[in-house]
């Protein structure tokens, strides 16, 4: 079976057809799947999610994006949130200087304090990461959850190996997305073929980063298995061998997500 850490299938172009989308994802193995929020408006309606559908996970927490009008008030929400049973990381939460829609400093004081609510609550985190990975890593270093046992996951990883490298030296996993399977890769590819496999989770990011089978289209669960296949490749591994392996970190960092009140077959 799969786990896809990172899906937005709370997103409205999933509206005409979600259960068909779940039915695909289950018919592909993939039997969990975690939906992380955007803001606070957004945790509610990936909370009314994961009541609807057993293998709906959620993480609560405000993107980078969503930060501009940041007040420290915003974490009392999160943290309420957070105590819904079906919550499983604070996020997604970080940096983004690419679509900078966010002053620098907002974004920071956001992320610090929002690392510093998932130490509180015992919870991994996970981390988006656009442009910013100097910075990123700081912030991480600098938090409470940096050398725990299970902190987080830099999702979408698409950088350079020194980063992953002091990422996973704090004890953080790697996610990994449709991205390695494009043709002009290579260079991603050769840093995941590196990557430590007890650390190496599997996420679509979808509706977005279709794999290159599906490339233009929309992204959904089931497909994390062509991202599952490619690391297998890279890793000289069967793709069921492969699955085991990330289903076992994603269970490791984010908790067994065996409590579905219906339609749990394990
Ligand atoms: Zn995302």
């Amino acid at each position: 079976m799969l786990i896809d850490t990172h899906c937005h299938l709370d997103f409205d172009r999933f509206d005409e057809d979600r259960d068909a989308v779940l039915q695909r994802a289950t018919a592909a193995s993939v039997e969990r799947i975690i939906v992380p929020a955007l803001d606070l408006e957004n945790c509610a309606q990936v909370l009314a999610l994961a009541d609807h559908y057993a293998e709906v996970y959620a993480a609560v927490g405000v993107h980078p994006n969503s930060t501009v009008m940041w007040e420290s008030t915003w974490l009392d929400s999160v943290r309420l949130f957070a105590a819904h049973p079906k919550v499983v990381a604070v996020g997604e939460i970080g940096l983004d200087y690419y679509w900078d829609d966010s002053p620098k400093e907002v974004q920071h004081e956001a992320l610090a304090a929002q690392l510093e609510l998932a130490a509180e609550l015992e919870l991994p985190v996970i981390i988006h990461n656009r442009d910013a990975s100097e910075d990123v890593l700081r912030l991480l270093a600098e938090s409470p959850l940096a050398g725990r046992e299970r902190p987080g996951v830099l999702h979408s990883f698409s950088t350079e190996s020194a980063v992953a490298e002091a990422a996973l030296k704090m004890g953080f996993y790697i996610g990994i997305t449709g991205p390695v399977t494009f043709k002009k890769a290579d260079d991603l590819r050769a840093v995941v073929a590196k990557l430590p496999l007890d650390r190496i989770l599997v996420e679509t990011d979808a509706p977005f980063l279709a794999p290159q089978q599906r490339r233009g289209k929309r992204n959904e669960p089931a497909y994390v298995a062509y991202v599952a296949e490619q690391i297998a490749a890279l890793h000289g591994l069967s793709s069921e061998e492969l699955a085991r392996i990330t289903t076992r970190n994603a269970r490791r960092l984010f908790g067994s997500m065996a409590t579905g009140e219906e339609g749990d077959n394990e």
